[in-house]
């Protein structure tokens, strides 16, 4: 029978609590059932006077608040605020009756510059306490990565620093300052030691202009390093620096707070290319943690005689060049961290392969020797002569794990771009964004029992593995056959 309802009827009463106009499955409702933030109170007690003043917003509101907002990737209080305005699940969750007026979005703001990036790194932290207490980490295999964030500046503000013009007008005394024999160049040139220029942007000094490959234009980024345990894909470190800084000088750290934190000690790390640093290498070898980073690869056509062509003798403290001499050590360096090995002028002088070896300009040949240089051979020996077959799974897994976490934090938390300026305003986005994704694994966990997720993501794991080992064999006309069996196995 075909009906119409009545549109405008206004309830005097809505029988029953809120939370009954919200299906159970709805994901703040699931959320709701593992997160607790009873400690908030006593965590922010400092940053309240607790006997004077208009009343505060109450500090587990307005975290549930920005909660809500980044599961659903609303990152602009305004926004968020209008929704809540709206969002039945919204109120219930920030624990606001349908009646009770919702705090200005301008509230949220000042509540982030009271607390601090610090105690929004707590509330991370929180939350991967949570996934350890109910299984979700074993802290065995960290899966590390970085990526860069959209600084939220317009191109109109980049400018170049105008160190040049500085170091222009003090020529003379770079002149009187250089022990170098060769002259520094005048008019726009760069005097030998001189700071290069840097474009920064006048509207947020901490961003910088990276890219995160050398193919794509430089942005104005903060670049976020992430370590994902292996076990659930529980986030359990996220820092923040500009967007220049290179992933690798990060590493040792980002595994002690990772240690710190599970209390366990990390077997295995994996990560990409821009890790394979010999300081890493040879760090990772004394805490004897396996690593399974990629060297990086040599370019394919070198214009000079690279440097690897030359034979470092640790034991004698000299490197020894393809024409047979000796270069010895000079000084030191801090980016990146080692030694300098200098050729003698005569040597290179004489030298046939003088023209392949180095540039017109130096007089001698310069080739610097990094700390961890041996460990990193013995990786890329390792490398050339093939993983086997279990360190290349684990480095399938980095992929779908620690890039898939990225991928997850821009496409459904916002996090593609900034929405704030300032390092510590960018760290609170980052913090919030881990801490919704461990909630959500946590919430999910809940549902499903900790065996039966577990059982699901080992499935996917040999589903992942069988393709990928097909993929190398190049039989890719079985992996149907095998998904479906697989599947239909599950199925059963
Ligand atoms: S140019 Fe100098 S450093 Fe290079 S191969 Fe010849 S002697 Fe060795």
């Amino acid at each position: 029978m075909q009906t119409r309802k009545d549109r405008w009827q206004d309830d005097l009463f809505v029988a029953g609590p809120l939370s009954s106009l919200i299906p159970d499955d709805h994901l703040l409702k699931r959320v709701d059932k593992v997160l607790d933030v009873s400690w908030l109170h006593e965590e922010v007690r400092d940053c309240y006077c607790q006997d004077n003043g208009r009343p505060s917003i109450d500090p587990e509101a307005a975290l549930r608040l920005m909660l809500a907002g980044f599961f659903e990737g609303i990152v602009h209080d305004r926004k968020l605020m209008q929704r809540a305005q709206t969002d039945l699940s919204f109120r219930w969750f920030a624990g606001y009756a349908l009646h009770e007026r919702l705090p200005e979005h301008s509230s949220l703001t000042r509540i982030r510059q009271r607390w601090g990036a610090e105690r929004f790194r707590r509330i991370f932290e929180k939350t991967v306490e949570a996934c350890l207490k109910a299984g979700l980490v074993n802290g065995q295999t960290v899966h590390v990565d970085a990526s860069l964030i959209r600084a939220d500046v317009s191109w109109k503000s980049i400018t170049v620093q105008h160190v040049e013009r500085v170091v222009e007008a003090n020529v003379e005394d770079a002149v009187s300052a250089s022990d170098d024999d060769e002259p520094p160049r005048r008019g726009r040139g760069r005097p030998a030691g001189a700071p290069k220029s840097k474009k920064v942007s006048t509207t947020d000094p901490d961003t910088s202009l990276a890219t995160s490959r050398s193919d794509y234009p430089l942005q104005p980024c903060y670049k976020q390093h992430t370590a994902v345990d292996d076990h659930a894909g529980v986030i359990v470190d996220v820092a923040l620096t500009t967007g220049e800084a290179s992933e690798g000088q990060y590493l040792l750290e980002q595994l002690e707070r990772v240690e710190a934190l599970t209390g366990r000690p990390v077997e295995r790390v994996t990560a990409d290319a821009g890790y394979a640093h010999g300081t890493n290498y040879a760090r990772l070898e004394e805490r004897r943690t396996d690593a399974v980073i990629p060297p990086q690869r040599p370019p394919r056509h070198p214009k000079r005689i690279p440097a690897r062509r030359f034979k470092y003798d640790a034991r004698h403290r000299l490197v020894r060049c393809p024409a047979g001499k000796t270069l010895e050590r000079k000084s030191r360096t801090e980016h990146p961290s080692g030694w300098r090995y200098a050729a003698r002028a005569c040597d290179c002088a004489a030298c046939p392969l003088r023209a392949r070896c180095f540039s017109e300009s130096a007089r001698v040949r310069i080739v610097l020797i990094a700390d961890g240089h041996e460990a990193r051979l013995r990786a890329r020996r390792r490398k050339e002569q093939g993983w086997d077959e279990p360190t290349r799974e684990w480095y399938d897994r980095h992929r779908w794990r620690a890039e898939g976490a990225h991928g997850e934090a821009k496409t459904q938390h916002g996090l593609s771009r900034a929405v704030r300026r300032g390092t510590d305003n960018v760290a609170i986005q980052v913090y919030l964004t881990a801490a919704v994704m461990n909630l959500k694994r946590l919430a999910r966990a809940a549902v499903a029992p900790t065996g039966s997720l577990v059982r699901t993501t080992g499935t996917l794991t040999t589903l992942k593995r069988l393709w990928s080992r097909l993929k190398r064999v190049g039989r890719l006309d079985t992996v149907d056959t095998a998904f479906n069996r697989t599947a239909l196995g599950l199925a059963a």
